[in-house]
């Protein structure tokens, strides 16, 4: 099979690839040259309607196979994603304007993993049994859900897609997802690949389209028993007050301003490396950058100095090109929101201390929307730059004199999705980290992630966890059998 991406995109569903009901198409932009390049289906309410369809005809059959078919056919769409490696992290680059090295690298190899993960996981996966002496036995059933709906954001897309669907499938539902509109072609291009690993018809079921079109009809829909989202906390608000009131599951993995924390001690040369990674990957598009750097004052100048320099190396350039460690920002939409994050950073009194600019490349990029590594300072916690998300390759630096201190600008502000911690003291970490209001706290390292952990923030970045056997628990509903003996 050779994945090729047509000029218009189709859904998949019942296993079929078709068009939108509606006949209506959206652009289809690549962000690194501003030009359309294909267009994606709109679909709305009616799309959703078939898509159900199709799921319900599927669900009695896949809910009831074995999880070794259930392992085998999933394992076999994670070896078709490594097979088509090259042609995913292409069409990954195309759409969302990141480094081809990075979606080669990170990207697609971790889609793989997703389905890899949740394959053999369901061959492990366990329920509880609770004895009351000899009075009875409990015992717990975890039964599919049903159809679930999985909405995913445009930063890591292939990534995240899968991060949802892998666990949804493997525990016996069939599936309605819809992958960011900015970002469609992988997802597209997932619904081939499932077809040819066997998937039988409709157990997944991929839609186009707009969040308030299509993606609402899936959040509405009264056959959906579950929603798994990940995107801004604007949307997941917006999702929950549709889904609350149908008693449906949410987990909803949300929006972050993460604090990237800073001590004298730390081992110097790792934290600036990893520190540059965890500002400006993927543009600063991933929910985990540390876009807030808080650094004990003994060391801020040091760090300020020469973290700003090595900013300045930084190569922002085609995503095609090996060298380019920071490429183009996903949209014009989001591109004009970056600026005017920093225009609102101007205004409140911060110092761009390099970067700030748009940059205008030559060739084959020249339309393309690229912005300069950006840091700023001079700005306390409680302004719009330190409480907002900006999302892209903008960070601001603060200086903190005690731990206290340290945990007061750390906790500021309404996001809990994670932190980083750089020190050598061993019980300083441990006191930080339990008293950090993340979901996910990073020791003198950034971005490892072991898939069996619990994944997902407090506060407003989110409600729930991924990851392991929390999500084969969202994705199954628990039923207690009690036995009297
Ligand atoms: P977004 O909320 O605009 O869109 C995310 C997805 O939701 C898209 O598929 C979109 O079409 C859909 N959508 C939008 N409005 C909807 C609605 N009313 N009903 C149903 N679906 C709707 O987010 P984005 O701009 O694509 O992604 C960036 C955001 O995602 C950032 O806030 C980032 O922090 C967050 N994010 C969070 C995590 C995490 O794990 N917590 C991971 C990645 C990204």
């Amino acid at each position: 099979m050779q994945l090729t991406v047509p000029y218009h995109l189709e859904n998949y569903i019942g296993g079929n690839f078709i068009g939108p009901l509606s006949g209506k198409f959206i652009d289809n932009v690549n962000p690194a040259t501003n030009e359309v390049y294909g267009q994606i289906p709109d679909s709305n309410e009616r799309d959703v309607n078939i898509a159900v369809l199709a799921a319900k005809k599927a669900f009695p059959a896949w809910s009831r196979a074995s999880s070794e078919k259930r392992f085998t056919i999933l394992n076999k769409i994670a070896e078709l994603i490594n097979q088509h490696l090259e042609e995913l992290a292409l069409a990954e680059t195309n759409d969302n304007g990141k480094p081809l090295w990075l979606s080669r690298k990170v990207d697609i190899p971790r889609a793989s993993s997703n389905f890899r993960f949740f394959a053999t996981g369901i061959m492990h996966f366990s329920t509880e049994s609770h004895s009351m002496e000899d009075k009875a036995i409990n015992y717990t059933l975890r039964q599919p859900i049903g159809i679930v709906g999985c909405i995913s954001p445009w930063n890591l897309p292939l990534y995240l897609f899968t991060w949802k669907i892998a666990p949804a499938l493997a525990s016996g539902n069939c599936v309605i997802a819809k992958p960011s509109e900015v970002t469609p072609v992988t997802a597209f291009l997932l619904g081939k690949i499932c077809k040819e690993a066997g998937l039988p018809d409709g157990v997944l079921n991929i839609l186009h389209g707009t969040g308030p079109s299509c993606g609402e009809a899936i959040v509405k829909h009264p056959a959906i028993k579950a929603i798994s989202f990940t995107g801004s906390t604007r949307a997941g608000a917006q999702i929950a007050s549709i889904a609350a009131p149908q008693f449906k599951k949410l987990s909803l993995e949300l929006g972050g301003k993460n604090p990237n924390i800073i001590f004298e001690d730390c081992h110097w040369e790792k934290m600036m490396k990893t520190t540059l990674q965890s500002s400006f990957s993927n543009q600063g598009e991933i929910c985990l950058c540390g876009s807030r750097i808080l650094i004990q004052s003994s060391v801020y100048e040091k760090f300020k100095e020469e973290f700003v320099r090595k900013a300045q190396q930084l190569v922002v350039g085609d995503p095609l090109e090996e060298s380019s460690q920071q490429g183009a920002i996903v949209s014009k939409v989001h591109f004009d929101k970056i600026m005017g994050c920093i225009e609102t950073a101007k205004r409140e009194g911060g110092r761009i201390l390099t970067g700030g600019n748009g940059i205008t490349l030559d060739g084959r990029c020249s339309n393309g929307f690229f912005i300069e590594p950006t840091v700023i300072e001079g700005l306390g916690p409680d302004c719009k730059t330190n409480l907002e998300e900006i999302f892209g390759p903008v960070v601001t630096l603060q200086s903190f004199e005690t731990e206290e201190e340290a945990l007061h600008l750390a906790n500021a502000g309404t996001y809990g999705l994670s932190a980083t911690i750089w020190t050598q003291d061993v019980s300083r970490a441990n006191r930080i980290a339990a008293k950090v209001e993340s979901g996910i706290i990073w020791v003198n390292c950034w971005l490892l992630r072991d898939l069996r952990t619990p994944f997902g923030g407090m506060k407003n970045s989110g409600v729930g966890r991924e990851g392991g056997w929390e999500a084969l628990r969202f994705f199954t509903e628990a039923k207690n059998v009690c036995i009297e003996l």
